[in-house]
C-alpha cells in the first residue's frame, strides 16, 4: 500500500472517532437549555433533522452533549432539548441509573466523540423513583433498576421533605456527582475543564429542564 494511501486511511479513521474541538462546557450546556426552552414554549426549530444532516453525521459524529435520562417514554431527550441527528450522545434507563455499560457508554462519548457536558436528567413522577420509594420486591430484573437509586431515597426519607420529588432530584444529583467518582476519564475530563456534568429535572407539565443545585 502506498504511504499516502495509508495516510488517508488512518485519517479518516481519526476522524470517524475522533472529535474536532468542540464547543466549552459552558456553551454546550447553553445550547441544550435553549433548545429546551425552545421546546417549553411550543417554538421548535427541529435542528439537524435535514437529509443534508444525516449525510454529514453518517461520515462521523461529534456530539457535543451526553445526556443520562430515563427510559421512560415522555422524556425523550432529542425532543426535550429540541436538538438533532448527531448532536446529543443518550444512555437511558429507567430511573436514570448509570449502570457499568451506561458509564462504559458515556466515557465512550467523553474520550472519543468529544462531548463537553453530560446531563444527568432526573423527571417529575418517575415510575421507578416511586418504585424504590415504595419498596417491596419486585417481579423479574425491576429491582436491578431500583437498587442503585435506593441510596437517594434513603436519604430523602430520612430527610425533612420525604417526598418523591425530593428523591428524583437526589437521585439525579447523586447519580450526577458519582460518575467522576467511578470513571477516571470523566474524572480527568472535569479536572482539565474539559467537561461539565450537571444534574437536572424535567418538568412533564411545563416541558421545562431546571438544573438541580
Ligand atoms: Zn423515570
Amino acid at each position: 500500500m502506498k504511504t499516502t494511501a495509508l495516510f488517508a486511511i488512518l485519517t479518516s479513521i481519526a476522524f470517524a472517532d475522533h472529535a474536532a474541538p468542540g464547543i466549552s462546557p459552558d456553551a454546550a450546556l447553553a445550547k441544550l437549555m435553549a433548545g429546551n426552552a425552545r421546546y417549553a414554549k411550543g417554538n421548535v426549530a427541529h435542528p439537524h433533522q435535514s437529509e443534508d444532516r444525516r449525510a454529514e453525521v453518517a461520515k462521523g459524529q461529534k456530539p457535543f452533549a451526553i445526556v443520562v435520562g430515563c427510559s421512560d417514554s415522555r422524556t425523550s431527550p432529542e425532543l426535550v432539548f429540541d436538538q438533532g441527528l448527531g448532536d446529543v450522545f443518550v444512555t437511558r434507563l429507567a430511573g436514570s441509573i448509570v449502570d457499568d455499560a451506561a458509564l462504559g457508554s458515556i466515557e465512550y462519548g467523553v474520550e472519543h466523540l468529544g462531548a463537553s457536558v453530560i446531563v444527568v436528567l432526573g423527571h417529575e413522577r418517575c415510575g421507578a423513583v416511586d418504585a424504590a420509594m415504595k419498596g417491596g420486591k419486585l417481579p423479574g430484573k425491576i429491582g436491578a433498576v431500583v437498587k442503585p437509586i435506593l441510596p437517594a431515597v434513603k436519604a430523602v426519607q430520612k430527610s425533612a421533605t420525604p417526598t418523591l420529588d425530593a428523591a428524583i432530584d437526589e437521585n439525579a444529583r447523586r447519580t450526577a456527582a458519582g460518575l467522576a467518582d467511578r470513571s477516571e476519564i470523566l474524572e480527568g475530563h472535569v479536572k482539565a475543564g474539559k467537561l461539565k456534568i450537571v444534574a437536572a429535572r424535567y418538568d412533564l407539565d411545563s416541558g421545562r429542564v431546571t438544573l438541580v443545585k
